[in-house]
C-alpha cells in the first residue's frame, strides 16, 4: 500500500537542470491510492525515471524523514 518514490534532491542537486551532472536522490513514500502525494505532504511532480535508479547513477541518496515518520506512525496505529 506504500511505495517508495525517488525525486531529485533539491538540497543537493540544486535544480533539475543540473541533475544529470550529480544525481542526488531523495526517497519519498507515497500511498498508492493517493495520486502522487507523498506522506510528508509534498506533491511529487518530477519522479526520477526508474532506469536511472537501476543503473546506479545516483551519487547520493537519502530518505525523506517526514515520510518515514509518517509510515512509522501509521504502522504503530495499525498495530494497536
Ligand atoms: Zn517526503
Amino acid at each position: 500500500m506504500y511505495e517508495m518514490r525517488a525525486e531529485f534532491d533539491p538540497d543537493v542537486t540544486g535544480s533539475v537542470e543540473n541533475a544529470t551532472n550529480s544525481l542526488a536522490l531523495l526517497w519519498h513514500v507515497i500511498a498508492k491510492d493517493d495520486s502522487g502525494m507523498a506522506l510528508c505532504g509534498q506533491q511529487l511532480v518530477q519522479t526520477v525515471h526508474a532506469g536511472l535508479l537501476v543503473g546506479g547513477h545516483a551519487s547520493t541518496e537519502r530518505c525523506c524523514s517526514p515520510c518515514l515518520a509518517a509510515v512509522r506512525a501509521t504502522m504503530q496505529a495499525e498495530a494497536v
